[in-house]
């Protein structure tokens, strides 16, 4: 067990171990981690009133997450993964925060943490090698340790509309979403933006409204969830064999138990690849993208095989032609941005309450009091729901003063784009760990298996620290580098590049357009993590 530090010092700030930000799935598994396996003595920083992150805040209808709910959980902990009980193929945001208050509970985790209480500061003391964390409330405290669980997508764009504050109905951003819901009866709803959120809300929204209009600014492609409630059978058969089937997530590409597809789209016969779409289509959910070909990713020829079929499957579901038209996404390929899953979004444009706008030929000039106005019309509303999305990976970690070494800021040394060693850790900036950070596989996997993951290296580096008298531990200039030409290299082999993604900050006026997410898969993200760690931490200055 690590030397506690002294709980105050002479000029009254308090003195702590490590500092984690943020109660979400890593916040909650960094706490448990650092303190009660390594000893240390711990704060953990929310904003929130409790916990959940993501899953505290992003209370809009629909909200579920796409990874299925057997695959969505911890694994530290055994006795939790038999004994919890998902009730839908797919856990839906309600469940997943009991999920999280859950755990809290069970491992008695909040009483470090405070609520209510953002960090807004954290200063590297060079002389003292400790980290000065303020926040909003006014607490300085001072940690050997600062670790980021602040999300991916945690910082919500609402687009700067002219006009915005004039409008007198009400308005909302998914991702900062009332906690005692919204009555959308018999109102005149607008929802802006069609990715997850939208895809997710807009069939819902659209069953309670009076009227919904959908402001398109790109089509996309999204395959059907074919969500249902949890078939028991099933569960107690994965919970026999719960450990393999999760080991094979943390070596798979997107941390969920799929086997590699050895396919190729371009080999089979055009009547075999239909049969196989065709199946995948029916099942529903990511067996689409990873479990018919494997080149739908890498080459653009495989992929137009599945952007078309997709393509046709639009056709044949929205009834009218010139809707469906608009809603057929030809300017990125397919898994270009991120892959949607969905239940009967295509179905709600058969409804005669729904109405698509096209803003992508027609942009939003203004908000006015009664509505949103288009170059082609106004559409007067009650509700504008904006779910438009984040400033992701890099936007969390910007509204924090972050200062390192020599008084560097973090977002100065980012101003071009996020440049971190592994997703981990930034050079300049000592002692200071990342969970699911720019560079590493985070969003491109399912959460849970890449935040133990990121997790558990984190703990194990601090315990080499404590064990070994190291006061500091910071990447090696040339390693960050070579793992950021790396990351580069590797989404330049994906189809990612082809689209203006949040991937690569380009929802983001102003934002530097570098991809940030690792590419490569979490199972060879992991070896090469544990390769580092058996080095000796090896790309790390240990000081
Ligand atoms: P998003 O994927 O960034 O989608 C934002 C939508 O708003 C896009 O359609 C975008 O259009 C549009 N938009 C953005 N700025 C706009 C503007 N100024 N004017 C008009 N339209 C604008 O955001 P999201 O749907 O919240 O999802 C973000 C990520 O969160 C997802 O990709 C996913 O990783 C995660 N998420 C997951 C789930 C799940 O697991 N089911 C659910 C929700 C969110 P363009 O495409 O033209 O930019």
């Amino acid at each position: 067990m690590a030397q506690r530090s002294e709980t105050i010092d002479e000029t009254g700030i308090e003195q702590l171990d490590a500092v984690v930000i943020g109660a979400g799935f890593s916040g909650l598994y960094m706490n448990y981690s650092l303190r009660d396996r390594l000893g240390l003595d711990v704060r953990v920083y929310e904003a929130g009133d409790d916990v959940g992150g993501t899953w505290y805040w992003n209370r809009y209808p629909g909200a579920r997450c796409d990874s299925e709910s057997y695959i969505y959980c911890f694994t530290f902990d055994k006795d939790l993964m038999q004994e919890w009980e998902w009730s839908g193929k797919y856990p839906e945001q309600p469940e997943i925060l009991r999920y999280l208050n859950h755990v809290a509970d069970r491992f008695d985790l909040r009483r470090n943490i405070r609520f209510g209480t953002r960090v807004t500061a954290a200063h590297y003391d060079e002389g003292a090698d400790r980290w000065l964390v303020e926040t909003d409330t006014g607490e300085r405290v001072s940690t050997r340790y600062l670790v980021t669980a602040i999300g991916c997508l945690s910082v919500g764009n609402v687009p700067n509309i002219p006009g915005l504050e004039t409008f007198a109905g009400e308005w909302y951003h998914t991702g900062a979403w009332p906690h005692d819901g919204v009555d959308f009866t018999g109102k005149r709803v607008g929802v802006v933006g069609t990715g997850s959120s939208g895809v997710q809300s807009i069939p819902v929204i659209a069953k309670q409204a009076g009227h919904l209009w959908v402001f398109q600014r790109t089509a996309q492609y999204t395959i059907p969830a074919r969500h249902h409630t949890v078939d028991k059978a099933f569960l107690d058969e994965i919970k026999k064999d719960y450990d393999a089937i999760m080991e094979k997530a943390r070596w798979s590409y997107g941390g969920m138990p799929i086997s590699p597809i050895e396919r190729s789209a371009l080999e089979v016969s055009d009547e075999e690849r239909l049969e196989i779409y065709e199946k995948a289509w029916a099942e529903g959910g990511f067996a689409f993208f990873r479990g018919s070909f494997y080149d739908i990713a890498t080459d653009r020829r495989a992929n137009d095989t599945a952007s078309e079929f997709i393509r046709s499957k639009i056709r044949e579901v929205v009834k009218d032609p010139e809707v469906a038209e608009k809603l057929v996404p030809v300017d990125h390929p397919f898994a270009s941005k991120r892959p949607l899953i969905d239940t009967e979004y295509f179905e709600t444009y058969n409804r005669d309450n729904v109405t698509l706008v096209d803003i992508r030929h027609w942009p939003i000039t203004e908000i006015t009091p009664e509505g949103i106005r288009t170059e082609d019309g106004f559409y007067p509303l009650d509700i504008i729901v904006f779910a438009t999305g984040f400033d992701a990976m890099t936007g969390p970690f910007n509204r924090i003063d972050v200062r390192g070494r020599g008084g560097q800021k973090l977002r100065d040394k980012w101003a071009h784009g996020p440049s971190a060693y592994l997703g981990i850790a930034s050079a300049g900036f000592p002692n200071l760990f990342m969970i699911t950070g720019p560079g590493s596989p985070s969003v491109l996997s399912n959460m849970p298996v890449s935040i133990e993951q990121h997790v558990d290296w984190i703990t194990d580096l601090i315990a080499h620290m404590d064990a070994h008298g190291v006061r500091r531990a910071e990447p090696d200039p040339d390693a960050e580098e070579d793992w950021v030409a790396h990351v580069d290299a590797v989404a330049g082999k994906t189809m990612y590049l082809l689209a203006d993604s949040w991937y690569l900050g380009a929802n983001i006026p102003g934002k530097p357009r570098r991809f940030m997410p690792y590419a490569g898969g979490v199972g060879n993200y992991r070896k090469r993590c544990d390769e580092v760690a058996a080095a000796g931490y090896e790309g790390f200055v240990l000081t």
